[in-house]
């Protein structure tokens, strides 16, 4: 069974071909820089093997250039699409069948995950026209946090605000985070409590008990939290309101600092790059990677408290699977909490499924590779299989 896997995120277009039956991908690739102004749209497939200028001009066109070239290329037989969306609010705790109703709450949604939901959308109705007989499938970034508890999902601003604007902690990275929880369940069945961090670009930090979200560190948006490539994690609110009293900011131009030129960018002044940072001498550079460290670091420790203890500490995404060194500084001084990694192993884990424990230790040290898009092309492929099943005894 061969499933695309499409991922339209702000500016790009990621797809994907998985036949399910092997969990082998087929093809991969991106449509980069749509809306970026002056910029022409770039296809860069297979891990960069082909990298050239296209002329589309939004994330509909992006996705018909992908369908065009997977039918040019023979990869026709596709029997479903899945496509990842970022906020499916308090409505969807599983991948579901797109129907009208489903566009219509991820429309609903186009308020609070202003950036993603509409191209999410647009991937999906581009999908239903060029590939009208094929079923799509919706898989939400928020659907395995749907199990925060109140204790944990509950801003303490004014009740009724909270209420009527849906102001909640949501939480992101979930397809993430579930393949994780997984991964770890199927390699270590006794490790019931996991604290996840998913350290890339964007990043954040997942409590999982017995298989399910108990927190998470990204909220209401995925600005919250860690500190990322380039949005601030946690900061104290009155900044904004304060910037925009100071630098007469829009809520627009504040949108931009916080989701563009914050996080290691903002810091450094150099880069959102781990690696670059890591290999500069520069003050701020280090400072950038010491304040992300530092950051996970703390947040360990609160999740710590809120599993009551931990089975397993997993490392994965860019920086996560790849640096030894920034898992190092992160667990360095937690000997205390039982968490203490073995240097050697650690140094020789990049991008590998690999346990960096010390000898002697219990709770699990681990390096998992995450791997977003196979999830959603398992899942993509039980829902549309249930679906036919269901058509079939009707
Ligand atoms: P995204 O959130 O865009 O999917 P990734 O998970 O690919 O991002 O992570 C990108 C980050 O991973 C970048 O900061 C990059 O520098 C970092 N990264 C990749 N390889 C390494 C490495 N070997 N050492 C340190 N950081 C790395």
């Amino acid at each position: 069974m061969n499933i695309l896997v499409l991922n339209c995120g702000s500016s790009s277009v990621k797809y994907s071909v998985w036949n399910t039956d092997e969990e082998k991908r087929l093809v991969s690739g991106a449509i980069d820089c749509i809306h970026v102004a002056g910029i022409p749209c770039k296809h860069i497939k297979n891990g960069a093997h082909i990298s050239e200028e296209i002329a589309v001009s939004d994330h509909a066109g992006a996705v018909a250039f992908v369908i065009e070239m997977l039918s040019k290329e023979g990869i026709a037989d596709i029997v479903a699409v899945g496509h990842r969306v970022v906020q499916g609010g308090d409505r969807f705790k599983e991948p579901v069948l797109v129907t009208d109703e489903v566009k219509e709450v991820i429309t609903h949604y186009f308020d609070i995950a202003p950036l993603h939901n509409p191209s999410n959308l647009e991937g999906i109705v581009s999908c239903q026209k060029h590939y009208p007989s094929i079923p799509n499938v919706a898989v939400f970034d928020t659907a395995f946090h749907q199990t925060l508890p109140e204790v944990a999902s509950t801003y303490a601003i004014p009740r009724y605000l909270a209420k009527k604007h849906d102001i909640k902690r949501y939480g992101f990275h979930g397809i993430s985070h579930d393949y994780i929880s997984r991964e770890v369940a199927a390699r270590y069945p006794v490790a019931k409590k996991i604290i996840s961090c998913h350290l890339g670009n964007g990043s954040s930090i997942t409590a999982i008990k017995y298989g399910k979200s108990v927190d998470t560190s990204m909220g209401f948006s995925p600005l919250e939290g860690l500190v990322m490539g380039t949005r601030p994690g946690d900061i104290d609110p009155e900044i904004s309101l304060y910037l925009m009293e100071k630098e007469n900011f829009t809520p627009g131009e504040l949108l931009v600092i916080f989701n563009k030129q914050s996080g290691l960018a903002g810091i450094s002044g150099i880069s959102s790059d781990m690696r670059k940072l890591l290999s500069s001498s520069d003050a701020d550079a280090r400072l950038a990677v010491d304040v992300f460290c530092y950051r996970v670091k703390k947040y360990i420790g609160s999740y710590f408290a809120a599993l009551d203890g931990a089975d397993a500490l997993v490392f994965t995404a860019g920086i996560g699977e790849n640096s030894p060194e920034v898992r190092r500084r992160i667990t360095d001084g937690l000997e205390s909490l039982g968490i203490k990694i073995d240097v050697a192993k650690n140094e020789s884990a990049q991008g590998i499924f690999a346990d960096i424990t010390a000898s002697g230790f219990a709770l699990k040290i681990l390096v998992v590779p995450t791997n977003e898009d196979l999830l959603i092309a398992r899942e993509t492929g039980r829902v549309a299989s249930a679906e036919k099943g269901d058509k079939v005894t009707k």
